[in-house]
């Protein structure tokens, strides 16, 4: 006679993957996982129905004492995907979370039946040596050379940015790692970097004080001489610089920093001011990256038939300067069409994160032996693998003509959409100069001609049209929502006016390989039937009444 106990612990091995046998028996759980999953699809952006979330309730859950079948937990995930946005949906152009192709799944897959720590390769075997690839892949691709260079996955594009910043202060104000940040250090950063710049300097020690944001120009990349006269300033003042902050793709105009310009002013004023040091340059390049795939393309013969060559071919004259960049980011969750998280933090010199490693014996029961031992540097305690791995597929899965192709085709149908935006008349686009596959827009009433110059000098004309675009897309948003829209997204702030008021933007950011002209033109009379209403609407005509534009 079997106890509870051991009748229990038999079944609750079936739980598990057998250690020996086939792994085959997770698959009626995949297929009973997908099947939910089809029956959930509706041909709208939306995972089955969205509602809002009883958050309040959330605060109640408590664990059963008896636990539930495996079926059951299939059925009971499914409906936590509920209300999910559908990332490859041609209508899904909310922001840069790209879909995932079917191989980098795999990646989680296999990373999850073996749980390789990419620590140090004890733990991770041959996990540890797609890493390196990747990181040599990558260094190659961007003019680095990859027996120098060394590459680190972590926990998204912020840690990449920590991870410059960081070796950056050990070079300025060396002995950070044991004395803490000694004296004041300055970062800089372009207007139009991530906003995990503030995360950094907060959790880094150096102080959101301690950061200096360099105006933009019209193309949203950073100022030369404003980045000339603030390293000045700071340097004058006594700080040490511990990194200049460089965009390569800024998230919502795709803004390029120039790396060449920015590094030239770097080289100079530290020879101006005799630095024991060279200041850091970390290029941001978490999106751009993936441009970086035509360095090498024959533009003249163009053997792919590819469109939008002058556009590719601008933002390639930026990308391809990414050798400039002491380190740089790449999320492959943003632009390689992985699953989060893939994220990869890459530095010209490897012995630059020489700083960064600790001794043995604090962690006595780690890295006594073995080749590859990552962890006594990194951030992390444990790395997961599955984003290595997804980004390796990826990488093959596309080669170079794989993702010039869809990069072209993502480009084609921003450009598509502004087109098509422009000529309702009742538009203007804010980031004309960037030719990515984001776009920035701003909608007017119909009694109105956009002139979005005009709105920069005039401070209550531009927030009278910040709060008709809210209004906007709060709509827009809401039938999004219910799946009968397209899902856009705002930005509060995409750039500030000559009396630094913030200007208000709605935001198209096409990312899937789905969307085509046909999905694009939906879009825009979606928006023109929602602005439409919006013009309609009382508290519309008493906003504009008193105005006479
Ligand atoms: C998205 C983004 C980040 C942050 O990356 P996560 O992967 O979200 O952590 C940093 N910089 C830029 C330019 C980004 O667009």
């Amino acid at each position: 006679m079997r106890n509870q106990y051991q009748d229990k612990l038999a079944r609750l091995r079936e739980s598990f993957p057998d250690p020996s046998r086939a792994d085959k028996r997770l698959v009626p759980y995949f297929e009973q996982a997908l099947a939910a999953a089809q029956k959930q699809k509706n041909n709208s952006p939306i995972v089955g129905t969205y509602e809002p979330i009883d958050y309040d309730a959330a605060c109640h859950a408590r664990i059963t004492a008896k636990g539930i079948s495996k079926e059951a937990i299939v059925a009971l995930l499914a409906g936590y995907c509920e209300g999910s946005v559908i990332p490859s949906h041609p209508l899904t152009q909310r922001n840069i979370v790209s879909p995932a192709t079917i191989p980098s799944l795999l990646g989680g897959l296999y990373t999850g039946l073996y749980d390789p720590n990419l620590c140090w390769d004890e733990y991770s075997q041959r996990f540890a040596l797609a890493e390196v690839e990747v990181a040599a892949m990558v260094a190659d691709l961007v003019g680095y050379q990859s027996q120098h260079s060394g590459g680190l996955f972590t926990f998204g594009g912020v840690g990449t940015v920590f991870y410059g910043v960081k070796v950056g202060l050990e070079k300025a104000a060396p002995n950070t790692t044991t004395k803490g940040v000694q004296g004041q250090v300055a970062v800089l950063a372009g207007e139009g970097s991530h906003y995990c710049r503030y995360i950094v300097c907060n959790w880094l020690g150096i102080g959101i004080d301690n950061l200096t944001i360099v105006p933009a120009d019209d193309d949203f990349s950073m100022n030369k001489e404003q980045l000339r006269q603030q390293l000045t300033t700071c340097l004058r003042a006594g700080k040490r610089v511990a990194c200049i902050i460089a965009t390569v793709g800024t998230t919502d105009s795709f803004g390029l920093d120039d790396l060449a310009q920015i590094a030239a002013v770097r080289d100079e004023v530290c020879a101006e001011f005799h630095l024991p040091y060279k200041i850091h340059i970390h290029a941001d390049a978490v999106i751009g990256w993936a441009w970086a795939m035509f360095n090498d393309y024959d533009f003249k013969d163009n053997p792919l038939s590819l469109p939008m060559l002058q556009e590719l071919q601008q933002a390639s004259a930026r990308v391809c300067q990414l050798q400039h960049a002491d380190s740089l980011g790449i999320d492959f969750h943003k632009t390689g069409f992985t699953p989060y998280v893939s994220s990869m933090v890459l530095f010209k010199r490897k012995q630059d994160l020489q700083t960064l490693v600790r001794p043995q014996k604090q962690a006595p029961y780690l890295f006594q032996f073995g080749d590859y031992r990552p962890g006594m540097l990194t951030m992390e305690g444990t790395r997961a693998g599955n984003g290595v791995l997804a980004a390796l597929a990826n990488l093959k899965l596309f080669g170079k003509d794989g993702f010039r192709v869809l990069l072209a085709h993502l480009v084609a149908m921003a450009q598509t959409f502004r087109q098509e935006l422009l000529a309702t008349g009742k538009a203007a686009i804010i980031n004309p100069a960037c030719v990515g596959s984001v776009t920035l827009f701003r909608l007017y009433p119909d009694r109105m001609t956009p002139d979005f110059a005009a709105e920069l000098t005039q401070s209550e004309r531009l927030l009278t049209i910040n709060h008709y675009n809210w209004q906007l897309f709060d709509q827009l948003h809401t039938e999004a929502m219910t799946g009968n829209a397209p899902v856009l997204s705002s930005v509060d702030a995409c750039m500030h006016s000559d009396h630094n008021d913030p200007v208000l933007a709605l935001k198209a950011f096409i990312i899937s390989p789905f969307t085509d002209t046909q999905a694009v033109k939906a879009t825009v009379a979606k928006i023109m039937a929602i602005k439409a209403k919006v013009d309609a609407m009382p508290a519309t005509k008493d906003l504009l009444c008193s105005q006479d534009w």
